[in-house]
Parts: structure tokens; C-alpha cells; sequence
């Protein structure tokens, strides 16, 4: 299920990171396994009482002098709409209302996305209940007064949020494939989307709705339709070439949150980076199945080991998805482009594979006589049976004596065998172990 994404926007200075790392307290400090994906501040998890959010921070570097700052918060703003699902509008309480306050909050209106007005710096809401009714006068709402930093409001303020995300009935009902296409810039990302969707095979379709909507297309290959997810971004004629990184970075979260299936392209002629890796970690995070796109596929050298030995650098630089597809294309000739969709037909079954209890305790009991389980101070794990409780990505619970007893290894072992038997390319799998009284 994507997760609704809050935004936060607001001048310099107003509180934004204050307010954000206060949010996130000390869940960003955990540390997951994926290499490759340093932990940012700038995007993260948030829970508040039974709902989860990605709370994303717009801010950044911001410029000095005024003119800059206005333009800087037009593209904030503009970020803000396009990703969000809740923009919370953070001002300051102690300064008051200023130009750049009136003119974020004009295209805030404007874009009828659900807006959360804070007044930040309330650090006494007595003596400075009269600051705060000023901000009436913005015209987008009640003002909810916090202090970032005395932690006051701020539950209000959560309230508020979680009150106005979608209901997710309706993508649940939207049985559609969605599909995004990441990368770093210039990889191809927009020649293949368009040469994709120029296809006399294929239909497009854009789909009228909701703000978010606006910005995905419908497409029909065979008689199946599939959802592509933030390609206007990527189909507008003269997009910003050298978008900013905090940007590109928040714009993949928001693609790859929505998405049940990533194609991350990179170019053939420079090869796979770091930068690539930390892009892949996204998704493989997120547990969405993944399509390695190598682009540009007419423009390097190839000799007949060429394809083993990009497969080798891609499979060493992301060794923490083996599991991904790997399709070599050329977005400008063409090339193999349509077999994108016969791949993405395997990784979208795979990633929805139910595997019964039975058949999976066959695989399992094999798998337990082939190689013991790991024992520690003469004790041995004892694993009872496993079974599969969800899909996107399939997910297996594994009851054991002692959790203490299984190794990371082992359940390494595990997944082998599992996919040794039924295939599941082009998704991660999850595991999760309890404990069998
Ligand atoms: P950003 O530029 O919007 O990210 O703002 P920062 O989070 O860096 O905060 C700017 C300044 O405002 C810092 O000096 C903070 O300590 C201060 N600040 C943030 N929240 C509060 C608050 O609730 N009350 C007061 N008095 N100061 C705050
Ligand atoms: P994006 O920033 O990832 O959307 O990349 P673009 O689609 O704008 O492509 C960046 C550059 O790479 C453009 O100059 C394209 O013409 C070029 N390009 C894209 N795909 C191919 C390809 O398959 N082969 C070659 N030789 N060039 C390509």
C-alpha cells in the first residue's frame, strides 16, 4: 500500500527542519541493511497513532537575497503540489506575515490541494494568541499554532494531517499495474517514455481525476492496462535539465511510494554508480519490483561478452538485489523496448505470487534436511513451518523455537531455496520470524 506523502514548505528560518526532525524524533536513526542508501534528512517515515506518512522536508539550501527567495519558494511550492498528498504551509508566528507568505499561499489556493496552515514559534499560546489570528488572513484555513522546539500543538497538528489523507479505498479498487520510471538525469528516462508511449501498439490514456492523477498516464499493451506514474514531469518539453538533487531525490520517493513496480535506467555509456545504487535502495526499501533499464544500448562498443560483463558490474554494485530484471534497450532506436512489457508482465505476477502452505513446508523441509539449522550452546533452532501472509512483495512469517537461534544466513538459505523453486525475479521477498511457544 503507497503511503499518503506530507510536504512541508515554508520560508527560511520559519522552523522547517526544527519541525521535521522533531517529527521524526528517533526513527531516523535507524539503521537499515541496504547499502548504498545513506539516510538523508530530508525524507522519512513518520507514525502518528494507526497512520503512516513519508514526511518530506522541500527546504534545502536557501538563497539570501529576496527575488531568489521568491523563486525558490515557487519551485518548493510547485514540488510540494505536484508530490503531496498534505502540504503543511509552515510560518512564523514571531516575525509575522510577509509578502513571500501571501504569494506561497495564492498557489497553495490555487492548486485545491489539502493544506495544513501552521504557525510555528508559539512558544507561549497565551500571551501570542493574538499573533496567530493573522494568519487567517492568508485565506487558506484555520491556523493550527505549534512550538517546534516546546513540542506544543504538535499533536493537533498531527491530528489535522491524518484527517484530511485519501480515503485508500480507491487505490486499493484500482486494480491497474503502476509503474515508475527513476533514474538520474539525462539516463533516457524521458526518450524512453516517449518512444514507449509512441508505440502504434500502444494506447495512452490520461487520467482525469485527482491532482496526482494529472500527473500519470494510462497505457494499453495487449488488451492490459498499466498505470505510468509521474511521466508528465518526465514528457514536459522544457523540463529544468539540472533539477536540484534534494529534488530529483523527493521526486523519487513519491514515484517509487506509488509504484508496485521501478524501472531504474541507467546509462550504458557511463555505466553503473553509486548514484544508481542509492536510487535502486529507494525501491528495494519500499519492496517494490525492480527493473534494471540499460539505456543507450546503441551507443557503447559491443562484442559478444558484452551483456555478461554489464550484467557481472550491475549485479556487484547492487548485490543487495539479486533479484532484480535486467533488460538492455535503446530508447533511440527502439531497441528491445517492447520486451520491457513482456518483463514487466513476469515481474508484476511475480511480485502478486501466493505460494500455498503446503507446497512451501515441501520446500522447506527439503531445504532443513540439506543443510541443518544453526544451533548455538547445544541448542538447536527448530523450524516449525512457514507461511506466506501477503503479496507486493510476498511476505513470509517463519515459526521457530527461538528467534534468537536464526541467523541472517539461514533465512539467506531460505529465500535461495524458495526462489530456486519458484522463481519470483524481479522481487524482493521479506521475511519475518516468530516465535512458537
Ligand atoms: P528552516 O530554515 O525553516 O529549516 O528553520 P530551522 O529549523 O533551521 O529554524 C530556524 C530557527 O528558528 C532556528 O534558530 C530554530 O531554533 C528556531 N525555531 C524553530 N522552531 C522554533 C520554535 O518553535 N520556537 C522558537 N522560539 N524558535 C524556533
Ligand atoms: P532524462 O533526463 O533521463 O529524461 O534523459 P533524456 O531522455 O532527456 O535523455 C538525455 C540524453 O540522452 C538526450 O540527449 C537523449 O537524446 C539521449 N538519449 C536518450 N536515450 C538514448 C539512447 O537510447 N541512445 C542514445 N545514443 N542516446 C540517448
Amino acid at each position: 500500500m503507497a503511503k499518503p506523502i506530507v510536504a512541508i514548505v515554508g520560508r527560511p528560518n520559519v522552523g522547517k527542519s526544527t519541525l521535521f526532525n522533531m517529527m521524526v524524533g528517533e526513527r531516523i536513526s535507524i539503521v537499515k541493511d541496504t547499502p548504498g542508501v545513506t539516510r538523508d534528512r530530508i525524507y522519512a517515515d513518520v507514525t502518528w497513532l494507526n497512520h503512516s506518512f513519508t514526511l518530506m522536508d522541500t527546504g534545502g539550501i536557501e538563497p539570501e537575497t529576496n527575488d531568489l527567495m521568491l523563486k525558490h519558494m515557487r519551485e518548493q511550492a510547485e514540488m510540494a503540489i505536484e508530490m503531496a498528498d498534505v502540504v503543511l504551509f509552515l510560518t512564523d508566528g514571531k516575525t509575522g506575515l510577509v509578502d513571500a507568505d501571501y504569494q506561497v499561499a495564492d498557489m497553495l489556493r490555487k492548486s485545491h490541494k489539502k493544506v495544513v496552515l501552521v504557525v510555528n514559534k508559539i512558544d507561549n499560546f497565551e500571551k501570542q494568541s493574538m499573533d496567530v489570528y493573522e494568519f487567517y488572513n492568508l485565506g487558506i484555513g484555520e491556523p493550527f499554532p505549534i512550538s517546534s522546539i516546546g513540542k506544543i500543538g504538535v499533536g493537533e497538528m498531527l491530528d489535522e494531517i491524518v484527517h484530511l489523507f485519501p480515503e485508500d479505498l480507491e487505490e486499493e479498487e484500482d486494480e491497474r499495474p503502476r509503474v515508475a520510471i527513476v533514474g538520474k538525469p539525462n539516463v533516457g528516462k524521458s526518450s524512453i517514455i516517449n518512444k514507449l508511449l509512441g508505440e502504434n501498439r500502444v494506447i495512452v490514456s490520461d487520467i482525469a481525476g485527482t491532482t496526482r492523477d494529472a500527473v500519470d498516464t494510462a497505457v494499453t499493451w495487449e488488451g492490459k492496462e498499466y498505470v505510468f506514474i509521474d511521466t508528465a514531469g518526465l514528457r514536459r518539453k522544457n523540463k529544468i535539465k539540472e533539477e536540484i538533487e534534494r529534488y530529483s531525490i523527493l521526486r523519487t520517493v513519491s514515484a517509487v511510494e506509488r509504484a508496485d513496480v521501478v524501472m531504474l535506467v541507467i546509462d550504458a555509456t557511463e555505466g553503473i554508480t553509486e548514484q544508481d545504487a542509492k536510487i535502486a535502495g529507494i525501491a528495494h526499501d519500499r519492496g517494490r519490483g525492480m527493473i534494471i533499464v540499460v539505456n543507450k544500448w546503441d551507443a557503447v562498443e559491443k562484442d559478444n561478452n558484452s551483456v555478461k560483463k554489464y550484467t557481472n558490474d550491475i549485479r556487484k554494485v547492487l548485490s543487495f538485489l539479486p533479484y532484480a530484471e535486467i533488460v538492455f534497450v535503446s530508447a533511440k532506436t527502439g531497441q528491445r523496448l517492447p520486451k520491457l512489457f513482456d518483463t514487466l508482465e513476469v515481474v508484476i505476477q511475480n511480485h502478486s505470487l501466493r505460494i500455498a502452505t503446503g507446497v512451501l513446508n515441501d520446500i522447506l523441509a527439503e531445504a532443513v534436511a540439506m543443510q541443518q539449522p544453526p544451533s548455538d550452546k547445544g541448542r538447536r533452532l527448530k523450524i516449525y513451518y512457514m507461511t506466506q501472509v501477503s503479496v507486493k512483495p510476498p511476505t513470509f512469517v517463519i515459526f521457530v523455537n527461538s528467534k534468537k537461534l536464526m541467523h541472517f544466513s539461514y533465512t539467506r538459505y531460505l529465500e535461495n531455496k524458495i526462489r530456486e523453486a519458484f522463481g519470483f525475479s524481479g522481487t524482493p521477498l521479506k521475511f519475518f520470524v516468530r516465535e512458537r511457544k
